[in-house]
C-alpha cells in the first residue's frame, strides 16, 4: 500500500506556515486544526522546514513564556525527511520510527502535496494486516 492511498482517504489539503510566524500563532494553528506539526514553506511554496508541538514544548521548557514570541525560523527543524506518493506506507512508517518523528510531508518534485502522520500510517498498516488475515481465513475455510 502506498502513501498515495493515505492521501486519497484523508485528502491532500496541507496546513502550512511561514518562517516569520510566532510560536504563539503556531499554538493557535495546531489547536485549531487538531494537528501535531506543520510544514514551513517559502514564498514559492518550497519546503523550508517543519515545526511540531514537540518543538514548541521544548522551546517553552528551555526559554519560558518568552518563547511564544519567537519566530518559526528560530525553532523549526530544517533538515526535513520527506516521502513521495509512490513510497510504501511501511517504508514511511519505518523512517518515522527510526528517526523518532511522527510527521512526514509528502512532496512531488519541489511541491508539497500532502502530510502524513505516524497515526495515519499505523491505521493503514492495521487495516492491511486485517485484510490479509481475512484472506487467509477465507483460504483456510475453502480448503
Ligand atoms: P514530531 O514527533 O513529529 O512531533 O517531531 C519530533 C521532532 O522531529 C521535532 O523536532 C520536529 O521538528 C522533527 N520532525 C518532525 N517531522 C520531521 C520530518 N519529517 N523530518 C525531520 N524532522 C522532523
Amino acid at each position: 500500500m502506498s502513501v498515495e492511498s493515505i492521501l486519497n482517504q484523508k485528502g491532500s489539503e496541507v496546513i502550512s506556515t511561514t518562517v516569520d510566524v510566532t510560536l504563539s500563532d503556531i499554538c493557535v494553528l495546531l489547536a485549531e486544526h487538531k494537528i501535531g506539526a506543520v510544514p514551513v514553506t517559502g514564498s514559492s511554496g518550497e519546503l523550508l522546514g517543519i515545526i511540531s508541538e514537540r518543538d514548541v514544548v521544548k522551546t517553552l521548557g528551555r526559554t519560558g513564556s518568552e518563547a511564544l514570541s519567537m519566530h518559526v525560523s528560530e525553532v523549526m527543524t530544517q533538515n526535513v525527511i520527506t516521502c513521495q506518493e509512490r513510497d510504501s506506507v511501511l517504508d514511511a512508517l519505518g523512517q518515522m520510527s527510526q528517526g523518532r518523528f511522527r510527521h512526514m510531508p509528502v512532496v512531488r518534485g519541489n511541491r508539497l502535496v500532502g502530510m502524513i502522520s505516524i497515526g495515519d500510517a499505523v491505521k493503514y498498516r492495521i487495516a492491511q494486516v486485517e485484510m490479509e488475515a481475512e484472506d487467509l481465513r477465507s483460504y483456510i475455510a475453502m480448503a
